[in-house]
């Protein structure tokens, strides 16, 4: 039985995006059921629109913790004109670019939970670079192309506390159903050595962060021109 009270889950469900239900209950209860010992706030790479905000935001409210939604709102490269995730209505005509940030602020609104939700609006690498607080859960659903999901696996996974959890979306092991790279940081998580599968469900995997240093990250990068 979920925990995501009856009108929220509603209101996530109604919430534009792309977070299937059933994967946005198994992120919620991901999330909601960390280690209350792991310290650190839920932090979320691309929001969008504010749908997976809604059900991670519950979990964080829910465990006395706040969510930072870090997004630049201006789109991934699948979401910009031609390409088959566009939606022209969420263009704004002065800046002739994708705005995203007003739907997330309507939605996040809607749903009573400014208190628990910081966004942050900017380049994910460009945000991890000065980003140094420790998170008890890193979510990553943001730029879907090699460049920027390997990024942003480099960034933000060596932020996650031990004990913590690291939530990958898009994960497609048949290439028949969607793209490499969210399979590919699922994979170089694992063999990382620091993490271990919790969950999966749909294209959402969760791993938990071991008391163990990754091998092959390192160093962190510092952003790139293709903030897709
Ligand atoms: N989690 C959302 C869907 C995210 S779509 C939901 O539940 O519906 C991917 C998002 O990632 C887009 O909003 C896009 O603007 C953002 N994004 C892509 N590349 C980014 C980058 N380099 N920095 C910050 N945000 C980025
Ligand atoms: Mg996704």
């Amino acid at each position: 039985m979920s925990t995501l009270p009856a009108e929220l889950r509603r209101r996530a469900e109604a919430a534009r995006g792309f977070l299937p239900a059933e994967e946005g209950l198994a992120l919620h209860q991901a999330a909601r059921t960390l280690p209350l010992e792991v310290p650190g706030p839920l932090l979320e790479v691309g929001s969008y629109c504010g749908k997976s905000a809604l059900y991670l935001a519950d979990a964080a409210r829910q465990q006395g913790r706040v969510l930072f939604c870090v997004d630049h709102h201006r789109g991934s490269e699948e979401n910009q004109p031609g390409w088959p995730w566009h939606e022209p209505d969420l263009v704004d005509a002065a800046v002739g670019r994708l705005d995203t940030l007003p739907h997330f602020r309507q939605t996040v609104h809607a749903a009573g939970l400014e208190e628990v939700v910081v966004a942050v609006v900017g380049d994910s690498a460009t945000v991890a670079r000065w980003w140094s607080t420790p998170l008890a859960f890193v979510f990553i659903d943001g730029g879907h192309g090699e460049q920027p999901a390997h990024r942003d696996y480099e960034c933000w996974a060596p932020l996650v506390a031990p004990g913590g959890r690291l939530a990958i979306h898009d994960v497609f092991p048949d290439p028949a159903d969607g793209g490499r790279p969210p399979f590919e940081i699922y994979q170089r998580a694992l063999a990382s050595g620091a993490f271990s599968e919790v969950v999966g469900c749909g294209s959402l995997r969760v791993l938990q962060r071991l008391d163990a240093p990754l091998a092959d990250t390192t160093r962190r990068p510092s952003p790139g021109k293709d903030s897709a």
